[in-house]
């Protein structure tokens, strides 16, 4: 019996022939990363190794918490990183890392990062949707603010009020599709 989850693996694979999924604790550049996130965020970003996927060079870098996820929750973050995947096809790794990590120093208000993100996001809410139906997917809204204003991505765009009207968009193009 396949999955959602391997046909997906396959479909990417098939889309980006280099794309390998690491796990981070391998891999010594990931965790000088999670050293220097440790610094800047004041310890706020704590859980990079342990619970964070991160897309770089067109590979997955996997936390620990990738070994208990089953599949629904892998096909579901898969269909995120798979946006990032396409982000950095069409901007390039430089112009990326550019809008993406530049905006860390100063840490506040990253819109470049804020928005990259969340056009991903919108396909964390949609595969959410199909997975587990639309009142999943609604329940999601506390902890994606969460992590918008908070030190998960430095705290990128402090602005709880814009996050839940993203939000409220992506429910309503999925009302709009029939989605239940
Ligand atoms: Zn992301």
């Amino acid at each position: 019996m396949t999955s959602r989850y391997v046909d997906l693996l396959d479909s990417i694979r098939a889309e980006f022939p280099r794309f390998a999924i690491v796990p981070k604790r391998d891999d010594g550049l990931q965790r000088a990363i999670a050293a220097a996130l440790l610094v800047v965020t004041l310890g706020g970003q704590r859980h990079y190794l342990t619970r964070y996927h991160t897309v770089l060079f067109g590979k997955l870098y996997v936390p620990d918490a990738w070994e208990r996820m089953d599949d629904d929750e892998r096909y579901i973050l898969l269909r995120h990183e798979r946006v990032h995947l396409r982000q950095r096809r069409h901007m390039g790794d430089l112009w990326m890392a550019f809008v993406y990590l530049l905006p860390i120093f100063p840490l506040f208000l990253a819109w470049g990062r804020a928005r990259i993100e969340w056009e991903a996001y919108v396909e964390t809410i949609r595969a959410t949707a199909e997975v587990h139906g639309l009142a999943s997917a609604r329940a999601l809204e506390d902890d994606i603010v969460r992590r918008y204003v908070g030190p998960d991505y430095g705290w990128m765009w402090p602005f709880p009020g814009a996050i839940r009207r993203w939000f409220a968009e992506a429910i309503a193009d999925l009302e709009a599709e029939g989605r239940t």
